[in-house]
C-alpha cells in the first residue's frame, strides 16, 4: 500500500512560524485546556500532553497553571507551579512534548477575584473590594502597591521555575475572566482611582508590566504569549473592540505571539448545539492588523478548508485548538498524511470539560482513550495486537457496538457488527436528528470509515439477532451492545416505584417521538427528571412543531447537569424565547382525571395543570435480556445506561480487555499516590 501525500491545499498549514526565539514546526496549537487531572493526575497529564504532540501539534500547552496560594483555582483542579516542588511534574510534561519534537507551553494563572482561595484559605485579591465571582460568601481584598509588588514577584519566581522545567512558550493570561490582569484592565472591575485605575493605560499598567517581567525573565529562552479577551460581550460595561485596539497600540508589539479569545470560558467553549464551526471569526478579524506578531484563535475548527481560509483570510497565523485535539489528538498527521477521512471529528458536547467540573479526569465522546493514556495505556491510534484468533460476534451498532467492532478489529480480531436496523448508529442516529445535535453524528461517521477499512469486520444490517442465532454461529465471544429504552412508566430519580400515572392521558417516551410519533394534543406537560439535555431538546422541537410545552423537573434549573457542559444558561435562554414554559423545582407528583398534579419540592404545595399529553424524560432499562440469555457480555447502554461518551469508552473497554488478565480485586487502573511528607510539627494542644 502507498502512503497517501498530503493535498497541496494543506501545505500552508504546515509551514513553520517563528515564535520569538523558537519555532513552531507547524501551525497546529494546542492552546491551554483543563483537563481534570492537572497537579493531582502528574503523569496521566503529562502523558496525554505527550501523545498531542505525537499526533503533530506543533505548540502543546498545559492548562492554567496557579503561581502562588495566593490565587488557587481550588474547585477545579488545575496546574500548580507555587515552587521547587512542583518542578518535576513540569518537568515530565516537558520531556513527553520534546520527545515528539514540539514545543512545550505553560499558562501561568492569577484567578484572583475569579476563586475564592478554598485549599490555602488566603483572602482573594482583586483591583477592587469586590466579592469573588460566583456566589462564595468571600470578597477579594483590592490589591495595594505591595500587593501589587508581590504579584509581580511571583509570577516571575513561575517563570523562573518553568524555564527550569524546560518550557518553550510561557503565557501572560489576560483571559476568560479568570484572571487578575483581566480583571484590572476591565471596567467592570477595576474602581480604582491611582495609577491601575481609570484610563485604559492606567488599567493595562498590570498586564504591561507582567509582560516586561516575563519578558525579561524569558531572555529569549523562552517565547513569551500573551492571552487575551478580545471582547468580554458585556457591552459597554466591559472591555470591547475599540479598547482592544488602544491596548494593542500600547503593548502589541511586547510579546511574541498573541493568543485570542471571546467572552468567558462558556462563549469560549461553546457547544455546537449553540455556535458553528468559526464562530469566533467575526471577534478575531482584524486583530492580526493591529500587530506584527503572530496571532493564535481557537473557533471549534476541524475543517482543514476552514483552517486554511482563515490564515489566508488574515485572521490567525496559528490553528488553535483545544476540543479537536482532544477528540483527534492525530488530527495535524492525519491532515500531514493525507488521510482526512480518519479525522475524528469533535462533535462539540462539551462532554471534555465535565471532567474539570467534576474534578475527574478528561473524558470525550469521541475519543476513548483521551484521559486513558497512561492510566490504562490506550492510545487513540493504536491498538494492541490479539490476544488469540478468536471471532467476535457484536450485537447493536450504536455508539458500544460500532466502537467495540472497531477496535476488535483493529486488534487483529474477526468480527461480525449485527445491526437490527437498516442503518448504523444507536442513538445517535436518533438523536443527532434533534435540534441542534446534527454533529452528533460524527460519532457514527468516523466509526463506519473506519470499519469499512478493516477487512476482518464483517457488517449485517437488518440482522436481529437472536441468543439461538448467536449460539448457532459459533463465535468465540458475544458482546451484547443492545442499547436501552426509556421508561414509560415515570420512574426516575424522583420516582423509584411506578407511580401509576393516568393511563388514558397519552404518554410518550423520548423513543417514541425519535422514531417520528407526536402527542395528538395541544397541551404537553414534560417532566424532566433526567436532567441532562434531552429534556430540554424535546421540549424544543415540540415548541417549534407549535406544542404548547410545559417542562417540569424537580432540579431548581432546566437541563440542571449541563451546568457541566457551560450550556445551562443557553439552554434556559433558548427555551423561554422559544416559549417553553419553565416549572423548575417542582416534580409531577400525579397525573389523574386528565390533569397533572406538580408538587414544589421545598413546600410540597401542590398545583395542577392541564395537559392533552404527557412526555416522560424519567430513566432508562438496558435492553439486556440477549445478553442474560446468552450468559454474554453486555455493554454500554446494554449494561448500565449512560451517556454516549459512557457507552464508547465501554465498547473500547471490552475490545482492550478480550483475552487480557481480569483484573481481579486490583485496581483496574493506574494512579499516582502521593508521597506522605515527614510528620513534622506537633497539633498545638
Ligand atoms: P449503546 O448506546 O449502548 O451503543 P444504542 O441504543 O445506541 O446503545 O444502540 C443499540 C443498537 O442495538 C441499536 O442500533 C439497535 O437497533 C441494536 N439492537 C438491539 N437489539 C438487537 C438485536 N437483538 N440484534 C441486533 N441489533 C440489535
Ligand atoms: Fe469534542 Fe465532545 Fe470530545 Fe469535547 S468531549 S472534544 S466536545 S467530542
Amino acid at each position: 500500500m502507498t502512503a497517501a501525500i498530503r493535498d497541496p491545499r494543506y501545505d500552508l498549514l504546515f509551514e513553520p512560524v517563528r515564535l520569538g526565539p523558537v519555532t513552531a514546526r507547524n501551525r497546529f496549537f494546542q492552546v491551554p485546556h483543563c483537563n481534570g487531572m492537572g497537579h493531582r493526575d502528574p503523569t496521566a497529564h503529562a502523558v496525554m500532553r505527550g501523545v498531542k504532540a505525537e499526533g503533530g501539534w506543533a505548540v502543546v500547552c498545559t492548562e492554567e497553571v496557579e503561581i502562588h496560594p495566593t490565587s488557587d483555582t481550588s474547585g477545579f483542579i488545575e496546574g500548580r507551579l507555587w515552587d521547587d516542588a512542583d518542578i518535576p511534574a513540569h518537568e515530565r510534561l516537558v520531556e513527553q512534548v520534546h520527545a515528539h519534537g514540539s514545543l512545550a507551553g505553560i499558562e501561568f494563572v492569577h484567578n484572583g477575584m475569579a476563586s475564592a482561595n478554598l485549599y490555602g484559605r488566603i483572602p482573594p485579591l482583586g483591583p477592587s473590594n469586590l466579592p469573588v465571582r460566583g456566589h462564595e460568601p468571600i470578597q477579594a481584598r483590592a490589591m495595594s502597591r505591595a500587593d501589587v509588588d508581590d504579584l509581580r514577584r511571583r509570577h516571575r519566581q513561575a517563570v523562573q521555575r518553568s524555564l527550569r522545567a524546560g518550557y518553550d512558550l510561557v503565557y501572560v493570561y489576560a483571559a476568560h475572566g479568570l484572571s487578575t490582569l483581566q480583571h484590572f484592565l476591565s471596567r467592570r472591575y477595576n474602581l480604582r482611582d491611582d495609577e491601575y485605575g481609570g484610563t485604559l493605560e492606567n488599567r493595562a499598567r498590570l498586564l504591561r508590566e507582567v509582560l516586561e517581567d516575563t519578558l525579561e525573565e524569558c531572555e529569549g529562552r523562552a517565547a513569551v504569549a500573551c492571552r487575551i479577551v478580545v471582547d468580554e460581550l458585556l457591552g459597554e460595561e466591559g472591555i470591547e473592540r475599540p479598547e482592544i485596539e488602544q491596548l494593542f497600540a500600547l503593548v502589541g508589539e511586547l510579546p511574541d505571539l498573541w493568543d485570542v479569545m471571546v467572552g468567558f470560558w462558556p462563549d469560549d467553549s461553546r457547544t455546537s448545539r449553540f455556535a458553528p464551526e468559526a464562530w469566533t471569526e467575526e471577534h478575531f478579524r482584524g486583530i492580526k492588523q493591529l500587530t506584527s506578531k503572530p496571532v493564535v484563535g481557537i473557533g471549534w475548527l476541524t475543517s482543514p478548508d476552514t483552517m486554511v481560509r482563515l490564515i489566508r483570510d488574515g485572521v490567525v497565523d496559528l490553528i488553535g485548538a483545544a476540543r479537536p485535539s482532544i477528540a483527534d489528538p492525530f488530527l495535524p498527521l492525519k491532515i500531514e498524511e493525507g488521510r482526512l477521512e480518519d479525522i475524528r471529528e469533535c462533535i462539540g458536547c462539551n462532554v471534555c470539560v465535565t471532567g474539570d467540573w467534576t474534578m475527574t479526569p478528561i473524558r470525550c465522546t469521541q475519543n476513548p482513550s483521551m484521559g486513558e493514556e497512561w492510566r490504562r495505556g490506550w492510545h487513540p491510534e493504536r491498538f494492541r495486537p490479539a490476544g488469540s484468533d478468536s471471532k467476535v460476534l457484536v450485537v447493536g451498532a450504536g455508539p458500544a457496538g460500532l466502537e467495540a467492532a472497531m477496535a476488535l478489529g483493529k486488534r487483529g480480531y474477526e468480527v461480525v457488527l449485527a445491526e437490527a436496523g437498516r442503518e448504523l448508529g444507536g442513538r445517535v442516529l436518533r438523536e443527532a436528528r434533534l435540534p441542534g445535535l446534527a454533529p452528533w453524528i460524527r460519532v457514527v461517521d468516523y466509526r463506519r470509515v473506519q470499519l469499512a477499512k478493516l477487512r476482518n469486520v464483517e457488517l449485517a444490517l437488518e440482522s436481529k439477532v437472536t441468543a439461538d442465532q448467536a449460539r448457532q454461529y459459533g463465535f468465540d465471544h458475544v458482546a451484547v451492545a443492545t442499547g436501552a429504552r426509556w421508561r414509560a412508566d415515570g420512574v426516575g430519580r424522583w420516582h423509584t416505584r411506578p407511580p401509576g400515572f393516568d393511563s388514558t392521558v397519552e404518554t410518550l417516551t423520548p423513543d417514541d417521538l425519535m422514531g417520528g410519533r407526536r402527542p395528538a394534543g395541544a397541551r404537553i406537560v414534560l417532566f424532566d427528571d433526567d436532567h441532562y439535555y434531552l429534556g430540554g431538546v424535546l421540549a424544543e422541537l415540540l415548541v417549534t412543531e407549535g406544542k404548547r410545552v410545559t417542562l417540569v423537573t424537580p432540579a431548581p434549573r432546566v437541563s440542571e447537569w449541563s451546568v457541566n457542559t457551560m450550556e445551562q444558561e443557553r439552554i434556559h435562554r433558548t427555551l423561554v424565547e422559544a416559549g417553553v414554559e419553565l416549572v423548575t423545582a417542582h416534580a409531577l407528583a400525579a397525573v389523574e382525571n386528565g390533569t397533572a398534579l406538580v408538587v414544589d419540592i421545598y413546600t410540597g404545595r401542590d398545583q395542577e395543570l392541564p395537559l392533552d399529553g404527557l412526555v416522560l424524560v424519567t430513566a432508562r432499562l438496558p435492553n439486556d435480556a440477549l445478553a442474560l440469555e446468552l450468559g454474554a457480555s453486555a455493554i454500554g447502554d446494554a449494561f448500565a445506561p449512560g451517556t454516549i461518551a459512557t457507552a464508547v469508552w465501554d465498547g473500547r473497554r471490552y475490545a482492550e480487555e478480550l483475552d487480557g488478565e481480569p483484573p481481579g480485586d486490583a485496581v483496574p487502573f493506574r494512579r499516582e499516590v502521593v508521597e506522605l511528607a515527614p510528620l513534622g510539627v506537633e497539633v498545638t494542644t
